[in-house]
């Protein structure tokens, strides 16, 4: 029967799979396919893009739309969504399931196939991409500690040496935890998440040597979790993919925006700060809406500017519809700070001003740039094609169809995302032909521009920014 495992590099950069940093993972899209268009979700961050791999659905459907979102019944309040308890409450507040769409779990729990999660992400990550593990009676071990494990995962955790306390280290141990505990009798599907080379590049450099060494160990670890998977008895039968959740930008200046939005328009809003930003307000009004955003395209730090979508849309503001992140729960304001694709000091494209706590240098995501929204999406196994590439977009979204296509489960038809059926020997390449969409605004001396792919039914962002 076929089963599946999903390893996450998190924060891993397409350009950063090199033969010198990640023989493994290079190793491992040579016997498999690798899909060279594969995109995030907007926001770049890590928890919408939890969210968009265990529901295959876009933020605008499941709802989790950044990693720091308004309370629903208090808009002045923010909520750190990295924090499983945090979300836990926000669940008892709002009176509703923390996703609005159902995930691979769940589904899988109603077919009678069985799940299991470790993540050395943060807990609220971790908790995003199965909320429902101890009422599904499905594994989660968090490197976090037995409290934010299930019940399963308790168990699992007490039999294994503590974990390390350095996130590098984290991803290691967690990998080898995989490959000695879960491997020789994988469940139907699991998912490895690994936190490198995501929380090296954020605080230890984007390309410093830290974080490529994090990167080599990470990936030495997989080639080991690899090694046994070829020569034990799932050869046949389990599929691997690797995919990084988003890409990285590097930080070339601090900005807190905070200072700018007194005497604005925006004053008095709750500002929910990263490389990607969002304003609830406290008046709600479409004139607001439109003052605030009309607003931040006079600034010179800001980029991308988008709008609930139904106002009267001022210049130069992208809808947020546009952006695939049209949810009730969304900032009815959101921008990111002004980047470029230029190179960092290390030579890495993608550079930004940020508001927050990484320093100048470190990596950070949640914006639009091609170096956030380009990821690695690579599928090996015997049912997979080998030394294949596909250029058709593809994305986080696309991760659950296609487990369940591969498993020959339904559901995969009520998701966003589109099962990756080129990838396999029986399969087919996509019936529609990919066609580029440009999204345009100017007023003034501002003007924006969001590339995206359209292929059928299904929504795929390129890049956006300001130009
Ligand atoms: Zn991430």
């Amino acid at each position: 029967m076929s089963k599946f495992l999903l390893v996450v590099f998190d924060g891993l950069r397409p350009d950063m799979v090199r033969p010198d940093t990640t023989p493994n993972l290079v190793a491992f899209a040579a016997t498999g396919t690798n899909f060279l268009r594969a995109r995030s979700v907007f926001p770049s961050e890590t928890r919408v893009c939890s969210a968009s791999v265990t529901t295959g659905c876009l933020p605008r459907r499941h709802g989790l739309v950044a990693n720091r979102i308004a309370h629903p019944r208090d808009p002045r309040r923010s909520v750190d969504t990295g924090d499983m308890n945090l979300l836990k409450s926000l669940e008892q507040d709002a009176g509703a399931p923390l996703l609005d769409a159902r995930t691979l779990p769940h589904i899988l729990h109603a077919a009678g196939r069985d799940f299991a999660l470790l993540s050395s992400g943060t807990t609220g990550q971790t908790y995003v991409l199965n909320p429902e593990a101890d009422a599904l009676g499905q594994l989660t071990l968090s490197v976090h500690g037995p409290q934010y494990c299930s019940e399963t995962g308790r168990a699992l955790l007490a039999r294994l040496t503590p974990p390390p306390a350095v996130p590098a280290d984290r991803a290691v141990w967690l990998a080898d935890a995989y490959r000695t505990h879960i491997l020789p009798n994988p469940p139907d599907v699991s998912i490895l998440w690994l936190c490198e080379p995501d929380t090296s590049g954020h605080y230890a450099g984007l390309g410093s040597p830290a974080q490529i060494a994090a990167l080599h160990a990470a990936d030495a670890a997989f080639g080991r979790l690899v090694a046994d998977w070829r020569s034990g008895p799932w050869a046949d039968d389990l599929t691997i993919a690797v995919a990084s959740d988003h890409g990285h930008a590097t930080v070339t200046a601090l900005h807190p925006i905070a200072p700018h939005l007194a005497g604005t328009p925006a004053a008095g809003a709750t500002l929910m700060a990263g490389s990607s930003c969002g304003l609830a307000l406290p008046d709600a009004s479409g004139e607001h809406i439109a003052a605030v955003a009309a607003w931040l395209t006079t600034q010179d730090w800001v980029g991308s500017v988008f709008a609930a979508d139904g106002i009267d849309m001022p210049e130069g503001v992208l809808p947020r519809s546009a952006v695939l992140v049209d949810h009730p729960r969304a900032a009815p304001v959101l921008f990111t700070l002004r980047a470029s694709n230029a190179p960092s000091a290390l030579g890495l494209a993608g550079t930004t001003l940020y508001d927050g706590n990484l320093p100048v240098g470190g990596g950070t995501h949640g914006g639009l740039l091609a170096a956030e929204l380009h990821t690695v999406l690579m599928l090996a196994g015997a049912s997979i094609r080998r030394g294949a590439v596909s250029e058709s977009p593809a994305g986080l979204c696309d991760i659950a169809p296609t487990i369940l296509g591969l498993l020959g489960l339904p559901g995969a038809a009520a998701m966003d995302g589109r099962d990756l059926a080129e990838a396999r020997h029986d399969g087919t390449a996509p019936e529609a032909s990919p066609a580029a969409e440009s999204w345009e605004a100017a007023g003034g001396e501002y003007r924006q521009r969001l590339g995206r792919t359209r292929l059928g039914r299904h929504l795929y962002l390129d890049d956006g920014r300001r130009g």
